[in-house]
């Protein structure tokens, strides 16, 4: 029986694997083989809390593997080579891969595959990742596509049945070929020292079986309201499954199956949000794949010219560390930091405040997101922040500035959201702990380790923005 290299990055899974299963269909024994190269990703290398992530979700698979009768193979970059040597001391005839879409990645996995095939071996790659590939869909002009509402309207007459295939209960095992002993995983992703990521993990279980325990955890609870309570902080009213999406131990064709596999058991309105917001994963992909810049650069070239306030370290570190004096920012940012994950709705709000009230740079935040997020990823996270910071596509026009005591009553009415996080303001009744400089004494006396002020004034930095915006407009 041959052997195919299965080269696996952001697909740590087994179920719903077209390449493991190409592999398999093909009647080739797979070799799972993990290549730690992060060198090779330009500057969006996996940020801190993703190698946490990545560390425990590399452990379940090779644990996964070997209850299959199989094994996973941790190797150190570079990719190329790393792969050729590897297929010639095996003899294998093929490598087989998920597509990625990162620039940076995609540019190396081309000259990847090419090479490759010019060694005379059979490489593919395939969809693994999307519903739909970045360049499937576009406009009847032929153009990428810069505005969701169409973007998703064309993937929803595109639409073609999910087919999925199950994980096999066993492998082809591989005792007989020399393998090398491979890298260890404590020497190629160290864990966390002091375990700084012990926050992360009464939230979240890296892995297949914890992804999967997620989405039905999902499909029996919150998938149920899910159009209205996504929005509340302070509720489990999503899926929290982006971790799991991001690092592929969950293949989207098997969520949108099962949402759709439910039928009417869930409600229309619920289940075409959900859909939808599966579609702004997709929808970020697609921008991404077409216009490769837009990690660094503004999608909307107008915002080249738009007077950015100079970058200003004491106020983002209060902004990092959640002690802006606003407390759904700082909420948000604590559990940021604390879980590794944010509230979408808490996201919205602690960018525009970065980006608008502060007129700090959105690299600035996502930067910050990159290195904290559990589930950062180039495609929605580039998205997120240009969107609020309105430079991106389809973006929330810059005028509109979210008020964050607005958001905080309507989104988090009861301030539990903020008693969570913050949990100096836990006693501070409402309406003071939305927004505590308007009840300066009481503020005082009852939480008086919290800032006094916010960092600006929030009618003065709404001001501010918009002054910003309108020379930018004028000058055109
Ligand atoms: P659910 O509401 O259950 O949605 C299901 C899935 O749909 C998510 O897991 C995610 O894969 C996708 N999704 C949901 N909302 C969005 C969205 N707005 N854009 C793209 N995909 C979406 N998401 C990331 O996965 N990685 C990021 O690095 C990231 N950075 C963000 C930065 C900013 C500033 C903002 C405003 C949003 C960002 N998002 C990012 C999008 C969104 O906040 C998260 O996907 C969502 O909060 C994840 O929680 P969930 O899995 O419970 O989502």
């Amino acid at each position: 029986m041959g052997v195919a290299l299965v080269w696996l990055r952001d697909d740590l899974r087994l179920d719903d694997h077209p390449a493991l299963r190409a592999a398999l269909d093909r009647g080739l024994r797979p070799l799972p083989v993990y290549i730690h190269a992060p060198e090779e990703e330009g500057d969006w290398a996996p940020g801190a809390a993703s190698r946490a992530w990545r560390r425990r979700a590399l452990a379940a698979l090779a644990e996964a593997l070997q209850r299959r009768g199989s094994r996973l193979l941790l190797a150190r970059g570079p990719t190329l080579a790393t792969l050729q040597a590897l297929a010639a001391r095996t003899g294998a005839e093929a490598v087989l891969w998920t597509r990625r879409y990162e620039p940076a990645v995609e540019q190396r996995d081309a000259h990847i595959k090419r090479s490759l095939r010019q060694a005379g071996l059979h490489a593919e790659s395939f969809n693994g990742a999307l519903l739909f590939e970045p360049w499937e869909l576009a406009t009847r002009q032929g153009d990428p596509y810069r505005v969701f509402t169409p973007f998703w309207k064309s993937a929803r007459a595109h639409w073609r049945t999910l087919s999925t295939w199950d994980a096999p209960a066993r492998l082809p095992a591989l005792d007989a070929l020399d393998l090398p002993a491979g890298e260890r995983l404590d020497d190629l992703l160290p864990a966390p020292s002091p375990a700084w990521d012990g926050g992360f993990w009464p939230h979240f279980t890296p892995g297949e079986d914890g992804a999967r325990a997620a989405m039905q955890a999902f499909l029996d609870g919150a998938v149920h309201g899910y159009a209205q309570g996504r929005d509340f902080a302070a509720e489990a009213g999503t899926s929290r499954l982006s971790p799991h999406l991001h690092h592929g131990e969950l293949s989207v064709r098997r969520v949108a199956a099962a949402v759709l596999a439910a039928g009417d058991a869930i409600a229309e309105p619920d289940r075409d949000r959900f859909l939808a917001e599966l579609g702004w994963r997709e929808f970020a992909h697609h921008v991404l794949h077409h216009y490769p810049r837009v990690p660094d650069h503004n999608l909307d070239p107008r915002f080249d010219d738009f007077p950015w306030a100079a970058a200003d370290e004491p106020r983002l570190e209060a902004w990092r560390r959640g002690r802006t004096g606003v407390p759904i920012v700082d909420a948000g940012m604590r559990e940021l930091w604390l879980t590794g994950w944010m509230h979408n709705r808490v996201r919205m709000v602690v960018a525009s405040w970065l980006t608008k009230h502060l007129r700090q740079h959105w690299l600035h935040g996502a930067r910050w997101f990159w290195d904290t997020l559990l589930d950062a990823n180039l495609a929605n996270n580039t998205q997120g922040w240009q969107w609020t910071a309105g430079t991106g596509a389809d973006a929330a026009p810059y005028f509109r500035v979210f008020n964050p005591v607005s958001q905080a009553r309507r989104f988090d009415p009861e301030g539990a959201y903020i008693a969570r996080w913050v949990p100096e303001l836990a006693r501070l009744p409402l309406p003071a702990r939305f927004a505590p400089w308007e009840h300066p004494e009481l503020a005082r006396r009852v939480a008086p380790g919290y800032p006094a002020r916010p960092q600006v004034d929030l009618a003065a930095g709404r001001a501010a923005a918009l002054a910003a915006f309108a020379a930018l407009r004028g000058g055109r």
